[in-house]
């Protein structure tokens, strides 16, 4: 069994959810190999060749890939994978970008978000916001999978020594080209790389008492998310947002601050190792998730805890 791997990067640094999904393959057992498709990315095929367990890194240099566009690399990957049992992305917007083309093209379904890996052909995911798992036993000649990177503890990034190998196929789809992209700055930790996790949610009434959130961040190192209901408000930006149709988590530490506790947002978060919450209402759903609760005004409690850091 060989498995190909779908590494995420920006062309210049390989995504830690690349080391989540080479544990996934690992799971399944066999050679793993992973693909970067891009331009100018030498350095993240290095960085993938350093990876623990992985033995071949196949670097797919052309213009093609500069922007990772689906409708070129969803053929490369299709082509490439047909001599592979497995093919892996992490669930990442790339991922699901990819991965379902790639399934289509060779005729399989996929698999979609496994947290585990039972054998070589047998996975769970959840499904239902998380509130049932799945176990789906698959036959396909090539298993196309994308991978929660929440339920695998990432692989080692250093300590292999795999060999670079040049791919030369170049597909042009000519059905997309790369127009622009805005992309959201910030000196805090990528959401879902974060050890912790503040975030707010429609109690916190604008986009401006953010702020609070934000200096409690900043002294505990943390990246600030919100809720969905924050989010449609207007207060922050949706790149933030947490749960079954925003970003999943799983931080040693979540901070839920005037979030009620929606199923939905509960998806993206209840996998927190610690999760605490401030609320004013006692009878929120988010306490019976909550290790730790504080009914209390946001508004003083936030600011008491940014003080005690
Ligand atoms: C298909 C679908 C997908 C969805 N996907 C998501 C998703 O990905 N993520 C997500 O979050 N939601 C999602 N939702 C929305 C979800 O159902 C809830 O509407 C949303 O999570 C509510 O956000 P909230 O908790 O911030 O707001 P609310 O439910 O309005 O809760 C606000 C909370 O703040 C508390 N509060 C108010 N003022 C204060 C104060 N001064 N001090 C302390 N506490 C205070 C209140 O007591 C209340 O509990 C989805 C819904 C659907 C139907």
């Amino acid at each position: 069994m060989t498995i190909l791997v779908i590494a995420e990067h920006d062309n210049k640094v390989l995504a830690p959810a690349t080391l989540n999904t080479v544990a996934a393959a690992a799971k399944i057992g066999g050679d793993i190999h992973v693909l970067v498709a891009g331009q100018g990315a030498g350095a993240v095929a290095e960085a993938a060749a350093k990876i623990a367990g992985v033995s071949k890194v196949l670097n797919a240099d052309n213009a093609a890939y500069a922007h990772q566009l689906p409708e070129n690399v969803a053929p490369l990957v299709a082509e490439l994978g047909k001599s592979y049992s497995h093919i892996l992305a992490a669930a990442t917007s790339n991922g699901k970008n990819i991965l379902p083309r790639v399934a289509a093209q060779l005729d399989v379904d996929q698999i979609s978000e496994i947290i585990s890996v039972e054998s070589a052909d047998t996975f769970k995911r959840p499904i239902y916001a998380g509130n049932a798992i799945a176990t789906v036993q698959s036959n396909a000649s090539v298993k196309v999978i994308t991978v929660r990177a929440t339920g695998f503890d990432p692989v080692a990034a250093e300590g292999g020594s795999a060999t670079v190998e040049a791919v030369a196929a170049a597909h042009d789809a000519g059905t997309s080209s790369f127009v622009g992209e805005e992309l959201a700055k910030s000196d805090r930790p990528e959401l879902t790389a974060a050890k912790i996790v503040v975030s707010g949610g429609r109690g916190m009434q604008n986009g401006d008492n953010f702020k609070h959130l934000y200096a409690l961040a900043d002294k505990l190192g943390a990246a600030v998310g919100a809720s969905r209901a924050a989010v449609d408000a207007g207060f922050v930006p949706n790149d933030m947002q947490v749960g079954q149709t925003g970003k999943i988590v799983a931080p040693q530490l979540y901070i839920a601050v005037g979030i009620s506790g929606a199923i939905q947002h509960l998806a993206g978060m209840k996998d927190s190792k610690v999760i605490v919450a401030i609320n004013k209402d006692e009878e929120a759903p988010i306490f019976q998730v909550a290790d730790y609760g504080l009914v209390a005004d946001l508004f003083e409690a936030v600011p008491e805890l940014e003080k005690l850091v």
